[in-house]
């Protein structure tokens, strides 16, 4: 029998392959594109086109893709057959460097927000050398960032890239300063906890909200939902055991190291997590992850759902972004060291996440919103929309002897001297209690949760990237100059703790009355939904950080927020169609049949005998017929706004017409439907319940 280590990565052409199936001068070169970020020697991909080829076809491949991950939606791929005409009549199986290194999708139809007016010629695709091809069915897909011809960024990959590439830049400047002369490049790590739900095919089919929204649009409370916490690390069901088997099988021939799964808090609901990797392909990781949980599921009669909150009144689901920078020569910048000098050097790499997070809140938040995680933050399992940073007692106790010059306990009662104390090690059961904060330090790393679950990790670790680059950067500009290297230090820690102590909070992230504190005393932002963050992505602030560090172009930028808006308001525009079909032509149908079958009753009874009072079904009738009414006009209401939407000028007004107008009704009406939902006989109601999906696999 094959173990693990047998078929681990055999759909990957990765490191092994590359070195068997190489020369020797080939695989330095490709190498020393891959670790160092040199650009590609135009004569080794040839060599290279020719090897991915042999090898891809050697594994039933026909066909191959330049896969990218376009701005909305999860990955794009064209296939293109190896298949070219030979002589003789017959093909031979060919494959260039020009085919690996560039692609011309037609692309015309990808959102690009105005970038790539439509007379313009089609944009490219170009290979990232630095993430592995892969075979998926028969194609083999070669991981590529996706341009315009203008050169703008079309997708998620390219400013990642960059945002690393600004993240290694200023990350070595300070390294230099504590006298590193050796590290060659600092790249940041992911590892993405992917939470999601299975439920069965059949329930998924019979309900038009999930097949269309991929979330239930109505649906009253089941009268068992998480109360009992008996489902969280639960013993794992014998149908999803053999869906997260075979799971775990297929990523790991795709290289992809899946660690951890675990039943989640919610009946139904499921956790993945790989073991970290470098963030860009982390991010090729998670997408494949998705993708993959999602084919494999139907294999099993199942669906997987990814929507951020599936289930009102049920936990919904996130994506746990655990990030740390490290060194080529493996340091991890975010871990307190064995001497007092690597001490000084990871507090000066924590304070620039401490500044970047608060100076960014509203990037960060931005990077996370989705019309369908704004169902999540800020209910009552997510973290909240405010951005706040959790760093554990022991590391709260060492920043305030730092910033108030008394002693920390820590070191026998002395005073806190950066460069001569030694930190404790900061332990992770005590550092990782708080589960309530968006941001929390977790001992070597930092677990940004606001993430959505179909969120790609992109675009938060683009921002994250580049806001604690930026910081890294006002720091090496400060100390470059210095002469006095261990007091400005010391002073620059100072200063930055108490000019962002505000953005740390050590206590329940849940609590209404933070959230009190945090706008009105701390000044913290508070941005409920997409329509009010995703406008201050133009802040001048932002765009000069993110320009200057060359992550985005201005125009860039406004197309990103363009297309993020459009994504909002096509969403949710959806779903409120949706409701309006399914309340017109199921719920109410529904409700008034089950009305005429309580009234015919009455009848029978009374043709009985007069005399019977039938108190029940006349007064469940008229309750009936009022929700009846209730729904009707819920539905011209949702209507009606919808219309409007048409006369509004730009997809800026747009977005606040669906929050200001569109979600509160679209809130009424299934308000209305959940109570008839709640007083109809079962055997009435057009489509499977809350109960009837959320327990439904065994
Ligand atoms: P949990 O948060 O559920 O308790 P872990 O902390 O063990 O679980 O791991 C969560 C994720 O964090 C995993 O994907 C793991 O690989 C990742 N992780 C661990 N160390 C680091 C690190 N230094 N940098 C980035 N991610 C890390
Ligand atoms: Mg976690």
């Amino acid at each position: 029998m094959k173990t693990v280590p047998d078929y681990f990565g055999e759909l990957v052409f990765d490191d092994r392959v590359m070195k068997a199936t190489l020369s020797a001068r080939t695989y330095a070169s490709l190498r020393h594109t891959i670790d160092e970020g040199e650009p590609l020697d135009p004569n080794v991909a040839d060599a290279v086109a020719l090897a991915m080829k042999d090898w891809a076809v050697s594994k039933g491949a026909t066909h191959f893709t330049h896969w990218f991950q376009p701005l909305t939606g999860i990955t794009a791929e064209k296939h293109d057959s190896f298949i070219s005409p030979s002589p003789d009549g017959g093909v031979i199986m060919e494959f260039s460097g020009k085919e690996l290194i560039k692609g011309e999708p037609d692309a015309s139809s990808f959102p690009s927000g105005g970038l790539r007016a439509t007379f313009e010629a089609r944009g490219y695709t170009a290979w990232d050398p630095t993430s592995y091809a892969f075979i998926k069915g028969k194609t083999l897909c070669i991981p590529t960032a996706f341009c315009s011809y203008g050169g703008h960024a079309l997708d998620k990959k390219t400013p990642l890239l960059r945002s690393m590439e600004a993240l290694n830049r200023q990350a070595l400047r300070v390294l230099k300063l504590f006298g590193n002369k050796t590290v060659k490049r600092v790249v940041s790590s992911v590892g993405p906890e992917q939470e999601y739900f299975l439920i069965s095919k059949e329930m998924y089919d019979a309900r038009p909200d999930l097949r269309f929204c991929g979330r239930t649009l109505f649906g009253a409370k089941p009268p068992k939902g998480q109360e009992m916490d008996d489902h969280y690390f639960g013993a794992i069901k014998p149908r999803v055991a053999e869906f997260m088997e075979e799971l775990n099988v297929e990523l790991w021939k795709l290289g992809i190291m899946a660690k951890t799964e675990h039943n989640e808090v919610a009946p139904a609901q499921h956790e993945l997590a790989p073991i970290y990797t470098t963030t860009n392909i982390a991010t090729d990781h998670n997408q494949l992850t998705m993708e993959m949980m999602q084919k494999i599921a139907s294999r099993h009669g199942l669906v997987c759902l990814l929507h951020e909150k599936p289930f009102a009144g049920v936990n919904g689901s996130g994506k746990h972004n655990n990030w740390s920078i490290s060194t080529n020569e493996g340091q991890n910048l975010l871990s307190p060291g064995e001497t007092p000098y690597e001490n000084a050097q990871f507090l000066l790499f924590l304070c620039a996440v401490i500044q970047a997070v608060d100076d960014y809140q509203d990037l960060l938040r931005i990077s996370v919103a989705t019309a369908g995680n704004d169902h999540r933050l800020g209910a009552n399992e997510a973290p909240p929309a405010v951005i706040s940073m959790f760093l554990g007692d022991e590391l709260n106790a060492v920043l305030e002897a730092i910033e108030s010059d008394t002693p920390y306990k820590g070191t026998k009662k002395t005073q806190l001297k950066l460069g001569v104390d030694v930190l404790p090690k900061f332990n992770r059961d005590t550092t990782d209690r708080n589960r309530t904060s968006p941001f929390a330090f977790t001992g070597n790393k930092f677990e940004f949760r606001m993430l959505g679950s179909s969120n790609s990790i992109a675009c938060a670790n683009i921002m994250l990237n580049s806001a604690v680059a930026q910081s890294l950067k006002l720091f090496a500009d400060e100390l470059e100059g210095s002469d006095a290297f261990e007091t400005d230090l010391h002073n620059l820690i100072r200063r930055t703790i108490k000019e962002h102590r505000r953005i740390i909070f050590n206590g329940n992230g849940y609590d209404n009355a933070w959230i009190k504190e945090a706008t009105e005393v701390r000044g913290l932002l508070n941005f409920r939904t997409t329509a009010d963050c995703m406008p201050h992505l133009l802040d001048k602030k932002n765009v000069d950080m993110l320009t200057s560090h060359r992550v985005f172009t201005p125009d860039e930028l406004r197309s990103r927020r363009d297309i993020m808006l459009e994504n909002y308001c096509k969403t949710v525009t959806i779903e409120a169609n949706t409701m309006v079909d399914m309340a017109r032509t199921l719920i109410a149908p529904a409700v008034s049949d089950f009305a005429a079958h309580v009234a015919r009753g009455a009848q029978a009874k009374l043709a009985l005998d007069p005399a019977l009072p039938c108190r029940y079904e006349t007064s469940l009738a008229a309750k009936l017929s009022a929700l009846s009414d209730r729904i009707d006009s819920g539905v011209s209401n949702l209507e009606r706004a919808l219309i409007a939407l048409h006369d509004v000028p730009d997809v800026v007004a747009e977005s606040e017409a669906i929050r200001d107008d569109i979600l509160p009704l679209m809130c009424e009406l299934r308000v209305a439907c959940d109570e008839a939902e709640s007083i109809t006989a079962k055997s009435f109601w057009p489509f499977p319940t809350y109960s009837d999906i959320l327990f439904s696999v065994r």
